[in-house]
């Protein structure tokens, strides 16, 4: 039987391409992540149907295979997947992916990138006409007494079935790249996006050959000798770690990966191996980094695949935002990767994935907390960034890590919040029955008043990191009875109001003049002058600015 047809594909528009051209411009690379992807599904139905007995011929070699032809100007993707009938071509390539077309025509005006409309109108395949004038499809079915078909298409709304010369089961894409596109006739680029998209496919990727030294005997000294040889350039790892069961993996296999996928960084802190299958699908190695206060540097580190395809660094909205600051990889099928943020933020798999995520999160804190406190202690400068983070941002993560975030002393103890109260109530308790829990931003400067401080025995808190500032007014809000008081905001005697009157060896019209005197001199607004007299544990005469008044400007700061 020989195949011979032609036709027209039939949509409202003369010509979509143009169209798709335009749209998908700036992110015209994905092209061979769609088509690379086509040709490892087409490889893994293969494989399914010879688990289920339905094709017993076979199987072979199953890889897929990307070669450029820089003087045909051409990139041909190769799989021995499945292959097509013309009848399939026909359902799969010309009607799929037009029935979407119309739609497309009229929405395409809201799409903002090109996964957007790559994934909503079924336009994977199409994705080849970005870069090529002319797509061409060699293919032979593995189905019993399938013919080898071809098909082609120059990018208009008319295409071509004739007979194939595919001997073998399987398909060739072969993109004759337009003449915009010929960066992409470069090995160097190709083995880039390659690695950017594929480098963790779950089939092995092959682009050309590469040289290996193998051994080969021994000289004439004994000596083992190699032999140069050419063998496949695989570009990928079929099974990355995030598709292993954790019981299978050493802490080794971790930090390798850790170090595939940051070549420059530290050692991660610890890490967490995520897998579910139930409400929804998704597996994931996440590390807690080396963070220090480098907040901005470390962001957007996490990648999001899709069955192993690599799809953005983009994980806002589906990892909560304070763990943005984490690494690692997340896969899961169930994101919906190709709408739009606004419908992302409402999709109910994603609201579950982003609190099973921040439980997991928590869940590895208390399991590290719980088991070896002084590690978890000694880890403390690192982690109290993220947890803190969180804990100002995220009620229900407050909830968890209230049990163990830790409060940090001038002495560098660490207590819990629980503890810490434990520790200060007798002490720091004031009139009116708040505890007062005093801080300093800047133990260096503030030294002075720190001293001054423990002369009264009153315990002083680090709160010198990035996100200490929102931490003292969200302990001061979430804990009850309880005030948050910079050590500098007051003289020592006055911090925490007490019944007892504050001595002074000064007379009241002695203080009010040396106040005047200094007032006048020195004193910008909004500080204000303490006369505590010859008081022995204090300077005489101390400025400070009430933490009032202090937080007044420092609002008045971040919002100017
Ligand atoms: P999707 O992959 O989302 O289904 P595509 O536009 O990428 O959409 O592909 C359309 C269809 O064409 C696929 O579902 C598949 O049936 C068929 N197809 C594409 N590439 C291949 C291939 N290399 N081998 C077999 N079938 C393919
Ligand atoms: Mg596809």
């Amino acid at each position: 039987m020989s195949i011979e047809e032609k036709g027209s594909i039939s949509i409202h528009t003369e010509n979509i391409f143009p169209i798709i051209k335009k749209f998908l411009y700036s992110d015209n690379e994905i092209f061979l992540r769609e088509l690379v992807s086509n040709a490892v599904d087409a490889v893994q139905k293969i494989k399914r149907l010879a688990a289920l007995g339905q094709f017993n011929g076979e199987l072979g070699d199953t890889l897929v295979a990307v070669a450029l032809d820089e003087e045909k100007k051409t990139i041909t993707i190769s799989d021995s997947g499945l292959g097509m009938t013309a009848e399939e071509i026909k359902k799969y390539i010309n009607q799929v992916a037009f029935s979407g077309a119309s739609e497309f025509v009229e929405k395409f005006k809201d799409a903002k990138d090109a996964n957007e409309i790559i994934g909503k109108f079924g336009l994977g395949f199409y994705s080849a006409f970005m870069v090529s004038d002319l797509v061409e499809i060699q293919t032979l079915s593995y189905q019993d007494g399938a013919e080898p078909a071809r098909w082609v298409c120059d990018g208009s709304t008319s295409y071509e079935i004739t007979e194939g010369s595919r001997t073998t089961r399987g398909t060739d894409i072969i993109l004759h790249i337009n003449a915009e596109s010929e960066e992409f006739l470069s090995k160097h680029k190709i083995e880039e996006i390659l690695d950017k998209y594929g480098k963790f496919l779950p089939v092995p990727i092959k682009f050309g050959t590469k040289t290996t030294q193998e051994p080969d005997g021994e000289d004439e000294e004994g000596k083992p000798k190699t032999v140069a040889v050419e063998v496949d350039n695989i570009i990928n790892t079929t099974a990355p770690i995030w598709t292993k069961a954790p019981a299978d993996l050493s802490d080794q296999d971790y930090l390798d990966f850790y170090k595939q996928l940051y070549p420059f960084s530290e050692d991660p802190l610890f890490w967490i191996h995520l897998n579910v299958d139930y409400p929804f699908n998704l597996t994931g190695v996440l590390y807690f980094p080396k963070v220090k206060n480098d907040f901005d540097m470390q962001r957007n580190k996490i990648k999001l695949f899709s069955r192993q395809v690599f799809i953005t660094d983009e994980v806002k909205d589906i990892v909560p935002e304070f763990l943005m600051l984490l690494h690692g990889v997340i896969d899961s099928p169930d994101i919906p990767l190709n709408v739009s943020r606004s419908f992302l933020q409402a999709d109910s798999n994603v609201k579950k994935i982003n609190s099973y995520i921040t439980k997991k999160v928590a869940d590895k804190l208390a399991e590290l907390f719980n088991k070896d406190r002084k590690s978890y202690e000694d880890k403390w400068s690192d982690i109290g960034l993220f947890v803190k983070y969180g804990m100002v941002s995220e009620e229900k993560f407050y909830d968890k890590a209230k049990d163990f975030a830790l409060l940090t002393n001038t002495k560098n103890e660490h207590y819990t919040l629980e503890e810490y109260r434990e520790k200060v109530a007798s002490v720091q308790t004031d009139k009116n029955g708040q505890v007062v829990y005093i801080y300093t931003n800047d133990p260096a400067k503030q030294d002075s008043f720190i001293q001054s401080a423990g002369k009264k025995d009153y315990d002083v808190l680090l709160m010198n990191s990035a996100i200490d500032n929102h931490f003292v007014s969200s302990l001061e809000q979430k804990l009850e009875k309880t005030l948050m008081k910079r050590v500098d905001s007051s003289v020592a005697s006055k911090l925490i109001e007490k019944d007892e009157a504050v001595e002074s060896v000064l007379t009241e019209e002695q203080s009010a003049k040396v106040k005047e005197v200094f007032e006048k001199a020195i004193v910008k607004p909004g500080f204000q002058v303490e006369i505590v007299g010859l008081n022995p544990d204090e300077f005489p005469v101390t400025v400070t600015m009430d933490e009032f008044m202090r937080r007044m400007k420092d609002m008045a700061q971040m919002g100017g």
